[in-house]
């Protein structure tokens, strides 16, 4: 199994870990020419996760912006609200071909930690959550449902006290309890295998995309626009796709609220190429190699790596990439609630808000699918910030006082 993208990917970690890696990138081999081990993840992902997912087709809003037809691929119906359950229900099935009784985690903004939890749950792990303790007290209501699930969480007090400390936390956990601990991995980042292994995951998605188009249009899409963090969603969406050279992909990073360092979260332009967290790929740094300060509306797309096979899709021309500023999103999420009945993800309304911009332009015979990767339940308490209601912070002083 190739561990790089070109120059891109790699396992650049502690010796310690190695075995480790390889332990994991052997089993995630077996399991896949494994008939046993399909049919229990096609099972998981069917009757428990909900797949596959609807691709609806956008009527309204093709109509409104008068141009290419527009699907939107719905992974908010999928357990827990996003596409990130997938790639849980994999390597929660190779941890326990491997033997692993427990799971661990690092989470920013909590939806990461309550996927693994979820699983964890599910499939009979115990399970610990490391979190920075400003994220601790910032995301107290994914705290409280990872509790519920069973998990831990772990405040981690050095440092920024945010999601870098938390995975250097989890790394020590892992090489301290490698005999009996996978470390689940929530994005196509990290050192190989958990880049191809998290894609290969997700790739369903865009299988489903192709037999769904092409059951409704009779054709293959010309356009499959994803957001962009670390890039599961993205790579899920894309990869059964790349060699269909005719239909475009494009990523969209989150542009945030200005171009200056700390202000958004774009890696191309922005990043540069470096080392850190176990992979080669570009990073927002400073140049000692140090994480830069991210900003986005959404908490998914706040990430200063991205996943090293789209640094190279990237370098190579196939997939383009664009952003969509925080005001942007904003305007997209409400035109989409309002015209098609559907709350997104604040990350997902990022790849619709390119939509809104590329559909116009495009003649009415073509077909623009929207990877909808997660709907917008958990951004309640930042929309009711940004839209300024008055009624929202009512009702909860309110709450508050009972
Ligand atoms: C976590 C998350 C993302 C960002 O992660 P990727 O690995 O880039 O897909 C995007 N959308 C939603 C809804 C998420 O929860």
């Amino acid at each position: 199994m190739k561990s790089r993208f070109g120059k891109y990917g790699g396992r650049y970690v502690p010796e310690a870990l190695i075995p480790a890696l390889e332990e994991l990138e052997r089993e995630y081999l077996a399991a896949k020419k494994d008939i046993k081990f399909k049919g229990e993840l096609q099972d998981l992902l069917k009757n428990y996760a909900g797949r596959p997912t609807p691709l609806v087709f956008a009527k309204n809003l093709t109509e409104k912006l008068g141009g290419a037809k527009i699907y939107l691929k719905n992974e908010g119906l999928n357990h827990t609200g996003a596409h990130k359950i997938t790639h849980c229900i994999g390597q929660a099935l190779v941890a326990k071909r491997l033997g692993k009784t427990r799971l661990i985690a690092e989470t920013g903004a909590g939806m990461h930690g309550v996927a693994t939890a979820t699983v964890a749950a599910k499939l009979g792990f115990s399970c610990d959550v490391y979190m920075g303790e400003v994220d601790v007290a910032r995301q107290r209501p994914n705290v409280f449902l990872m509790e519920q699930l069973g998990a831990r969480v772990i405040p981690v007090e050095t440092g920024t006290k945010t999601l870098k400390d938390a995975v250097n936390a989890a790394i020590k956990d892992w090489i301290e309890n490698v005999k009996d601990t996978h470390y689940l991995l929530g994005s196509v980042v990290g050192p190989h295998p958990y880049p191809t292994m998290n894609r290969d995951f997700q790739s369903v998605v865009g299988w489903e995309i192709k037999r769904q188009v092409r059951a409704r249009e009779g054709r293959l899409p010309d356009y499959v626009i994803a957001c962009v963090g670390g890039g599961s969603n993205a790579m899920g969406a894309f990869a059964d796709f790349l060699r269909n050279k005719e239909v475009k992909l494009v990523g969209v990073e989150a542009g945030g609220r200005g171009k200056k360092a700390g202000e958004h979260a774009t890696r191309f332009p922005g990043g540069s190429v470096g080392v850190v967290e176990g992979y080669k790929s570009y990073f927002l740094q400073d140049s000692d190699g140090q994480l830069q300060k991210t900003h986005s509306i959404s908490a998914g797309l706040d990430y200063p790596g991205i996943g090293p096979e789209l640094a190279y899709l990237r370098d190579k021309g196939r997939v383009e990439f664009v952003s969509a500023t925080d005001a942007e999103v904003l305007s997209a999420f409400r035109l989409l609630a309002k015209s098609e009945g559907i709350i997104p993800a604040l990350e997902s309304a990022h790849a619709f808000a390119y939509c809104v911009k590329l559909a116009p332009t495009l003649s009415k015979d073509k077909v623009v699918v929207v990877n909808l990767s997660g709907r917008g339940d958990k951004d309640l308490f930042i929309l009711a910030e940004a839209f300024k209601d008055e009624k929202f912070y009512e009702f909860l002083e309110n709450y508050i006082k009972k």
